[in-house]
């Protein structure tokens, strides 16, 4: 088996086994040998405050309990919502907690928000569930998340981007996206934002630069002034290298002025010193700054990391489309030692997860096997929620539950375990609801009463009966009406081999 088939098969024993179970045939040896699956201290640092009390081991086979309701809605007014259940800000767990929406904000967060005067009309919905903010992808590549895993052809592992980016397999593999983005542009990019929906994702970082209406209203993008605000963040895609010196001095002085307040840019992906040796450019370029958001840093060591701290500068990390294309990945502790912020996001489909659910759990695994489980459940729902927020400078709007944020809401079928720990073992079924500004749009099909949308449709994901609410119920304009099977159909016409929404685990 050569060593690409047999990451393919550990990073799928990862995903079928939702933690860091080592099976007898896993076939990546960690080299830590059983020890490191005992009791593990790293772990006691989790402040998750479960149901059972206790704080469990990170890396302990993950409980996966029964669902202990399947929760109620009581109808009230429409634009207020009173959520029930045990509530993760994530700083604090409320266990049991409230979460009182009014329009499509945040108004309390507590044990008890009855003392606010929306909660006595509002739209009661009786979770059984665990209530998180709606996770923070901060990358991804939105437009090409119907395509399902690229093989190489012959497979093997690459040294950096430019390797596989430059075979023709590679440029094949894609070419429907650039080939219909003309005419159904729309629908692969709507489709990618349904993905992320239906993963909990409610805020994603990546989307096709374009003006066209039909994009941003299935998941808030970072980018292009969600929430009313101004657009102050800048990406870049090609690489450090393509960034001439007129372009550098203007980034380099809208970090300083504040125009820019997130600079997202492809940086050090890949294993060779070619990748490492774009951090040096960006250095000389001035663009090592606070607002600097390195995607993967792959390359990077305790030098570039040191400076990266020093500056304030975050770092997006992709463990499985990593450990795909490179056989390795970034050395997040040597990061989070040099004090850099640390966000987990899945990249795209053809070498990523399909969510950020799967994400965190690829994460955990390859931290248990080689960081002696370094990184908690904790500190994972933080890398999804509260730590990516703050790395794009959207963190007064979302990646916490707190009064005067988005009501960007996610809910988890309750298990009665850790609450950090529910949200890092659930499957894609496990999501009951996902609120976008307010508005239930995904969720349990017993709870669609909760949602004011009209045109919803039924969605089966993996065995449990959910509804989604795609289309906008009034505007027709630039394919706003069209509904999940429309999309999908659109899709299929050019790509009979799309990758359902519908993601399984074993
Ligand atoms: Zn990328």
């Amino acid at each position: 088996m050569s060593n690409r088939l047999m990451l393919r098969f550990f990073l799928g024993a990862s995903l079928a086994l939702s933690g860091c179970v080592r099976e007898h045939n896993d076939p990546v040896d960690s080299g830590l040998g059983d020890d490191a699956f005992a009791e593990n201290d790293a772990g006691d640092t989790d402040a998750g405050e479960g149901a059972d009390g206790g704080v469990p081991d990170t890396c302990a086979e993950p409980a996966r309990g029964s669902v202990i309701g399947a929760g109620s809605v009581t109808a009230g007014a429409a634009n207020h919502y009173l959520l029930r259940g045990r509530v993760v800000s994530p700083d604090v767990v409320f266990a049991p907690g409230e979460v009182l929406i009014s329009g499509d904000r945040i108004v309390c967060v507590d044990t008890d928000c009855s003392s606010h005067s929306e909660a006595s009309d509002a739209t009661v919905v009786e979770t059984a569930g665990v209530i998180y903010p709606g996770i923070v992808d901060a990358h991804n590549h939105t437009q090409y998340n119907y395509l399902p895993i690229w093989v190489p052809n012959p497979p093997g592992l690459f040294q950096n981007r430019g390797d596989w980016a430059a075979r023709n397999d590679y440029s094949d593999f894609t070419a429907s996206v650039n080939d219909n983005e003309s005419a159904h542009v729309c629908q692969q990019v709507k489709y990618g934002e349904l993905r992320a929906l239906v993963g909990g994702t409610t805020t994603i970082q990546g989307t096709f630069n374009s003006n066209r209406r039909c994009f941003r209203t299935l998941v808030n993008n970072a980018e292009y002034g969600p929430f009313g605000t101004t657009d102050r963040m800048r990406t870049n895609i090609t690489g450090v290298d393509a960034i001439d010196a007129m372009d550098a001095t203007t980034i380099s002085g809208q970090m300083a002025s504040g125009d820019v307040t997130a600079y997202v840019i492809h940086l050090g992906e890949g294993i060779d010193e070619e990748s490492r040796a774009e951090f040096d450019t960006l250095v000389e370029k001035n663009l090592l700054a606070a607002q600097t958001v390195v995607i993967h840093g792959t390359a990077f060591g305790a030098t570039e990391f040191a400076m990266m701290g020093a500056a304030g500068a975050k770092l997006v990390w992709s463990p499985f489309s990593n450990l795909l294309l490179y056989g390795g990945t970034t050395n997040v502790p040597a990061a989070l030692d040099a004090g850099v912020s640390v966000s987990l996001a899945p990249d795209w489909t053809p070498s990523g997860s399909v969510s950020l659910l799967q994400e965190m759990r690829v994460a955990r695994r390859h931290s248990c096997e080689n960081w002696d489980g370094r990184l908690t459940n904790e500190d994972l729902v933080k890398m999804v929620t509260s730590i990516p927020a703050h790395a794009l400078a959207l963190d007064d709007q979302v990646g916490t539950l707190a009064p005067g944020l988005a009501a960007d809401v996610l809910v988890i079928a309750d298990r009665g375990g850790d609450a950090y720990a529910e949200l890092v073992n659930a499957q894609m079924q496990d999501i009951r609801m996902v609120f976008l500004s307010g508005i239930p749009r995904y969720g349990d099909a017993a709870l669609m009463a909760a949602t004011p949308r009209t045109a919803c449709e039924a969605f089966s994901m993996c065995g449990s009966d959910k509804f989604i609410c795609v289309p906008d119920n009034t505007d027709g304009t630039d394919t706003l009406n069209e509904s999940l099977m429309s999309i999908q159909s659109t899709i299929e016409m050019f790509y009979p081999g799309i990758l359902p929404l519908e993601a399984c685990e074993g």
